[in-house]
């Protein structure tokens, strides 16, 4: 886009996002917090904490829960997905954490087949495990490293990515060596051969933090909380102002606009549109029911959304 065309319409949008009087009480269903108790035993035998969350909210939606009682194991911060966030303003994200303590930080694109960042994982536990004088398990030789974060930030994903990665030797690598084990008994991966270490198989997932309106619309935008429990339509809008703000507009050319525009109905009849999406519903009018067809804007919204989530509509940042 034009840069006089972007000039002439920075003023036109919201400054702030008008929530509505929403809250977020309900946005994170309380069951989640169930499987904490569970985590926090197994994380007796963990030795380093590898904590994953989403690069395009750095400072959003984190649970602090294990800064706050197990600060005593070492712990290296994952950004995943930076393939969807700008990562322009990095290292003043860097600075920031480092400010607040936390200095192991990593981003990685844990889809890539070969992503050199999830190569650098491995070394930058043991440095800082061997930088750490072992505590209670002094006759154990071996580590175990076990992966934890929100939902759908790509735990799993970093699991499979550092199999792919460090698992290329073969067998030798697997626990229990044998060909055929059952994945029920593989609960642990090496990932390493001097020192050994493994990885637990399963992440232990995390209720986000959701300290405002906005962050937990944040973190719907990423995909973090339900759709629905938040609303597709409000979803969309808060993405639209994001975009707005950002100054992301391609998705003016994307969906036929004529110009940028803050009005989320304007964008999503465009959408519904161009996807062929409409409804029929009934309508009352002074000469009795007639059958219109409208836009589906709900299917509309859902297709916004999606598209930004596959990045379609531009890398950002969110915080
Ligand atoms: P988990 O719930 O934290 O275990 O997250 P998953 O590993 O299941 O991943 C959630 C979604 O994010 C899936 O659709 C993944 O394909 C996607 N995903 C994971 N890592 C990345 C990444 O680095 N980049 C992108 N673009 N998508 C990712």
């Amino acid at each position: 886009m034009k840069l006089d065309h972007i000039l002439r319409n920075v003023n036109k949008f919201r400054s702030v996002f008008d929530f509505g009087g929403r809250e977020v009480a309900h946005w994170f269903p309380g069951h989640m917090a169930k499987g904490l108790k569970k985590m926090r035993a197994s994380l007796r035998s963990v030795d380093c904490i590898i904590e994953v969350h989403d690069a395009r909210i750095p400072f959003s939606g984190r649970n602090p829960v294990f800064q706050d009682t197990l600060d005593v194991r070492p712990h290296v911060l994952i950004f995943n997905k930076m393939d969807l966030a700008d990562l322009s303003k990095k290292q003043k994200i860097l600075k920031t954490l480092e400010r607040n303590g936390t200095k192991n930080v990593l981003f990685t694109d844990c889809l890539k087949q070969r992503d050199e960042n999830i190569k650098e994982l491995v070394p930058m536990v043991m440095e800082i495990i061997e930088r750490q004088s072992r505590f209670n398990r002094d006759e154990n030789t071996d580590f175990c490293l076990m992966v934890i974060g929100v939902p759908n930030v790509g735990k799993s994903s970093l699991i499979n990515s550092l199999r792919r990665t460090n698992l290329k030797k073969g067998r030798a690598s697997r626990v229990g060596g044998e060909p055929g084990i059952t994945k029920a008994v593989l609960t642990k991966i090496q990932v390493c051969e001097r020192p050994i270490i493994y990885l637990l198989d399963t992440p232990g997932v995390l209720p986000p933090k959701i300290e405002s309106v906005e962050t937990g619309m944040k973190l719907a935008l990423c995909g973090t909380i339900l759709d629905h429990l938040v609303g597709e339509d409000i979803i969309a809008d808060y993405l639209l102002y994001s975009l707005n703000r950002l100054g992301k507009f391609s998705y003016v050319e994307k969906y036929g606009l004529q110009e940028p525009t803050d009005n989320i109905q304007h964008v999503l009849k465009h959408i519904a549109v161009k996807l062929g999406k409409s409804q029929r519903v009934k309508a009352i009018t002074g000469v009795g029911n007639i059958t219109v067809t409208m836009p589906n804007y709900t299917a509309a919204a859902y297709h916004f959304i999606r598209s930004f989530r596959k990045g379609e509509l531009g890398q950002v940042m969110l915080d």
